[in-house]
């Protein structure tokens, strides 16, 4: 069958080898003939409760067969899946239903009481429909379950081009509020046929499925597996921060191919879990979403002379990545940063200085992506769309500034040096400080509040720091306000370096002075924090 769309991997895979394990997760397997069965019969259940072509679907599911069966699910039925955060506050994960505005919502056992609760909080969640989805259930789905019972294991008739939306990933917004970005099939298949092909992924290859559903790394695990034929190892996300679980896991399920972010590689070599010529079967190492620190790169190179690492680069706007760099040999200098590289297939970067002119090499500019990955913009928001996906400079087409900085060697490869804003990574999740503040500014309890960042030794990347003045009336201190915080922001995003001032610094223009404050909170870690 001929693939334009991202369900089509999968169904191909039936046809030919439907006896052939898709899916893997603890002690659970599922065949690509179930994945497409199962994943049909959902598609029938989801448009027999009214979903259109076009209507987005939230899925509040834990990682689980389930929920990559559902994705597929909601494709099939010609609409948008939307992953949410199970782990994410209420009042946030209520402000992307708000958003998106969904038909459907699939929730699990598990999600339940979040669900509730973010039902307490947005209209939109109550006037959707919910689907409970859960392992009780299957194959049927307790989701109105007697309409699903009788209906055919084929897929849906629907109607969607490559250029229809697939998927709806939200991202911190510096305003406060969460910033969806649409992909495309197309946006995401172009890299997926360009990664399967450069990385030479095959049928006999056991893939890790490390991240969380809502980033979008996690779509090159699922579709690069799928478009290959592959097997997909699901990593429960409890094992997440235990490095010697994860080094089980690629040892016991025999993984050819590891990728994830930088902190979780950091975090095993940290850990001293990697032994001498280890994962015997491991082919290849990726990662993307931050800088991978160079000793930590040497720390597994030195390890695994039989595995090949590769660096990738790309925001989620330019799903999934953008440029590449394969690494010749291990690096002698730690000091030395692995470059981001070299554009992936159809796509191209440029590095351009203030009036978006090439800047020459060696020196640094902004960083721009084109190509094929680029996403049509933001959810139903014209004009942050606008302020960032610009008309291209010198040919047909846009170009999105990525709030990069970086420089082009003379090599030909490009350098990534750092942010030109108040983005930053924390353990590889994607956060604005602009998002934090506007939720300190919603506690109403505080009459000034600046939240910065320092770079931290551990393996996290950033430590977040907040600088405040208390409102008159209230006496607060880190515990009581990091309490009353994490109601609107995940725990990732929480400041964990806290400082009270009288008042806070300004400079000349009369703006807090945010590298004074970096400063203070860089000289004295022990008294902040909490
Ligand atoms: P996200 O949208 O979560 O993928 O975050 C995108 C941002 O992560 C980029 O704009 C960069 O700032 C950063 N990033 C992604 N990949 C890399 C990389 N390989 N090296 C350095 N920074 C990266």
């Amino acid at each position: 069958m001929s693939v334009r769309l991202l369900h089509h991997l999968v169904a191909a895979q039936a046809e030919t080898r439907p006896e052939a394990t898709a899916l893997v997760m603890a002690d659970q397997r599922m065949t690509y003939g179930a994945l497409e069965a199962m994943s049909n019969r959902l598609a029938r259940l989801l448009r027999a409760q009214g979903c259109r072509e076009g209507d987005r679907v939230c899925l509040l599911l834990p990682k689980s067969l389930h929920a990559l069966t559902a994705i597929q699910a909601v494709l099939k039925a010609g609409c948008v899946y939307v992953p949410m955060d199970p782990a994410s506050p209420a009042l946030r994960a209520a402000r992307i239903v708000e958003s998106c505005r969904p038909r459907v919502i699939l929730i699990t056992a598990a999600t339940g009481r979040l669900m509730e609760e973010i039902a307490a909080e947005s209209p939109a969640a109550r006037a959707a429909r919910i689907g409970l989805i859960g392992p009780q259930s299957w194959p049927g789905v307790h989701f109105e379950a007697a309409e699903a019972l009788g209906l055919p294991e084929s897929a849906p008739d629907v109607r969607r081009g490559p250029e229809d939306a697939a998927h709806i990933l939200f991202t911190s917004g510096s305003t406060g509020l969460p910033k969806g970005v649409v992909i495309t099939h197309a946006n995401a298949l172009s890299f997926v046929e360009w990664g399967v092909d450069y990385f030479g992924i095959g049928k006999a290859d056991r893939l890790s499925g490390h991240p969380p559903l809502h980033f979008d790394l996690s779509t090159f695990d699922m579709f690069g597996s799928f478009r290959a034929g592959a097997e997909l190892h699901l990593v429960a996300p409890e094992l997440n921060l235990l490095p010697n679980k994860l080094a089980e896991f690629i040892r016991s399920s025999a993984l050819t191919q590891w990728f994830s972010v930088p902190s979780v590689m950091s975090l095993m070599a940290k850990a001293g879990v990697i032994r001498d010529g280890d994962f015997p079967s491991l082919k290849r190492v990726l990662w993307c979403g931050e800088v991978l620190p160079t000793s930590s790169l040497i720390h597994w190179m030195r390890r695994l002379p039989h595995v090949r690492f590769t660096n990738l680069y790309g925001p989620t706007e330019a799903t999934i990545a953008s440029s590449y760099y394969t690494v010749p040999a291990c690096p002698s200098d730690e000091r030395a940063a692995i470059p981001i590289g070299r554009p992936c297939g159809g796509e191209d970067l440029l590095v351009l200085d203030e009036e978006m002119r090439p800047t020459p090499p060696g020196e640094v500019g902004d960083l721009y992506i084109a190509g094929v990955g680029l996403s049509p913009g933001y959810w139903q928001d014209p004009e942050k769309t606008r302020g960032v996906f610009l008309p291209h400079p010198f040919s047909p087409g846009r170009v999105y500034k990525t709030g990069d900085l970086a420089r082009l060697g003379e090599d030909g490869l490009i350098h990534f040096v750092g942010r030109a804003d108040s983005q930053i990574k924390s353990r590889g999740y994607r956060i604005e400080l602009g998002e934090i503040e506007a939720a300190l500014d919603a506690l109403g309890i505080l009459k000034e509040a600046a939240v910065v960042a320092v770079q931290s030794g551990g393996f996290d990347g950033a430590t977040i720091c907040c600088a405040y003045v208390p409102a008159e009336d209230h006496d607060l201190n880190p515990k009581d306000l990091r309490k009353a915080l994490s109601r609107h922001l995940p725990a990732y995003m929480l400041p964990t370096r806290w400082a009270a001032y009288r008042m806070l610094p300004k400079n000349a223009n009369g703006k807090i002075d945010r590298p004074r404050l970096k400063e203070d909170m860089s000289a004295s870690p022990e008294k902040a924090d909490a």
